[in-house]
């Protein structure tokens, strides 16, 4: 049993944090979340860990990540990392980069040759240490379609084909189905606008995803699309880059979840710095406004909201990294700190489905969980000033000063855990 004595505590449902609280972890779960003069009483041989008055708050989620990411993209078919051996090595050292910047799970939305599988697998066996994985496998695109030429995408036409393409991956062992209804910002002939998907193909995809019990994230960029979506029964809308208040609300009253991953919409230079194609980051400085926008609707209608960046967790974004930028890129979109952090743990736990046992600091839950300095809270930057890691019950990294732990010190990740520099591996 391991005592956090001394700290804020925010559990990510949105409820005030609770000052003077105790955070009591045994082996991997959460024995007592809550105020200290509550808390059970505890034999003297525990470990007792002083938090010195900061904030802890469940581990992040980020629910838009491709762990395989590389730049520049590119924009025909060639496997960038030679083996399916190697890419799975490369995720798993992006899944580690991630969990050190406090995100203790990652939804992959598509990746190749299945190793996004391998790697969720070797970290769920406990054969390595890593974030939680929730993953899609491939992304599952009209022929043509958005991410069309990229490496491992299933290109499908019609009802049929598209029904053969979900039930291979889920016959792989996917936790979700990825499809892309639009096109999007990578590709030169395509827009957020161009509708790439029938609706009947949208339909053919959810139904067969449904009948294994699992639900079906989409690309997508305008209103026609999400309206689509929500009406066949897509549960995960991804970017959604021009949407208006009316659209807005009727994603509110679905059970759909938005992942604006507004983190890449704003990351024009650091794109460019990675050397991406002129026309991609013209595409995406032209709709960058009008996606804060979307999302600022969608936080006026009550939209359910989770958190992903369509960058590495761990990316170096404006001084911090692409996860933590998201959170505070939702609150320049109109969200409080608290409800930020609430799309990153308790809703995006809901998406992922996997609320039952990760996302909040409740009694018999998992614990995972960070620290941060200051009242994130209040102050959404406050989430910049990461101190400490926990996943499963397990110690990542901490420098909370008394109770200091180095994490994998081979790992070139810089000064502080705030943003892995980008490496083409
Ligand atoms: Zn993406």
């Amino acid at each position: 049993m391991i005592v956090y004595n001394n700290c804020r505590l925010v559990d990510g449902t949105g409820a005030e944090a609770v000052e003077n609280a105790v955070l009591i972890t045994d082996k991997s779960k959460i024995l007592y979340a809550g105020a200290s003069e509550s808390a059970p009483l505890i034999a003297n041989e525990c470990q007792i860990v002083d938090l010195k008055g900061k904030t802890a708050l469940p581990g992040l989620f980020n629910c838009h990540v491709h762990m395989a990411l590389r730049f520049p993209f590119t924009s025909y078919c060639v496997d960038e990392y030679g083996t399916p051996g190697y890419r799975a090595m490369v995720m798993y050292r992006r899944a580690i980069e991630a969990m050190y910047c406090g995100v203790t799970t990652i939804r992959a939305t598509g990746e190749a040759d299945y190793a996004d599988l391998a790697v969720r697998d070797a970290i769920n066996k406990n054969m390595v240490m890593g974030p939680r994985i929730l993953t899609a496998g491939p992304i599952i695109i009209a022929h043509g379609g958005h991410g069309a030429g990229s490496w491992g995408a299933m290109e499908c036409s019609g009802q049929d084909d598209f029904r053969r393409a979900t039930r291979i991956a889920l016959f792989k062992g996917v936790d979700f189905i990825k499809i892309c209804i639009t096109g999007g910002m990578v590709g030169e002939h395509e827009g957020a606008s161009t509708m790439q998907m029938t609706e009947e193909e949208i339909a053919a995809v959810t139904s067969v995803a449904r009948n294994s019990g699992k639900v079906v994230a989409a690309h997508l960029g305008n209103d026609a699309a999400i309206r689509a979506a929500v009406r066949n029964g897509v549960k995960s809308i991804e970017h959604a880059y021009i949407m208006n208040r009316e659209t807005a609300a009727i994603l509110a009253a679905s059970d759909a979840y938005l992942v604006p991953t507004l983190a890449v919409s704003n990351a024009c230079d650091y794109l460019e710095k990675h050397r991406n194609p002129r026309y991609h980051i013209e595409k995406i400085r032209a709709i960058g406004k009008l996606h804060q926008e979307s999302v600022a609707n969608a936080v006026k209608e009550g939209v359910k909201i989770a958190v992903g960046t369509d960058l590495l967790p761990s990316d170096p974004l404006d001084g911090t990294n692409a996860t933590v930028r998201e959170c505070e890129l939702l609150c320049e979109a109109g969200m409080s700190a608290l409800q930020a952090i609430r799309a990153a743990t308790v809703n995006s736990a809901e998406l992922c489905g996997v609320y039952n046992t990760v996302g909040s600091l409740t009694v018999g839950k998992e614990a995972d969980f960070i620290v941060c300095d200051g009242r994130p809270d209040q102050n959404i930057r406050d989430l910049r000033r990461l101190k400490l890691v926990v996943k499963g019950g397990s110690l990542v990294w901490s420098k909370v000063e008394g109770y200091e732990k180095q994490g994998f010190s081979v790992l070139p990740f810089g000064e502080t855990p705030m943003g892995a520099s980008f490496i083409n591996w």
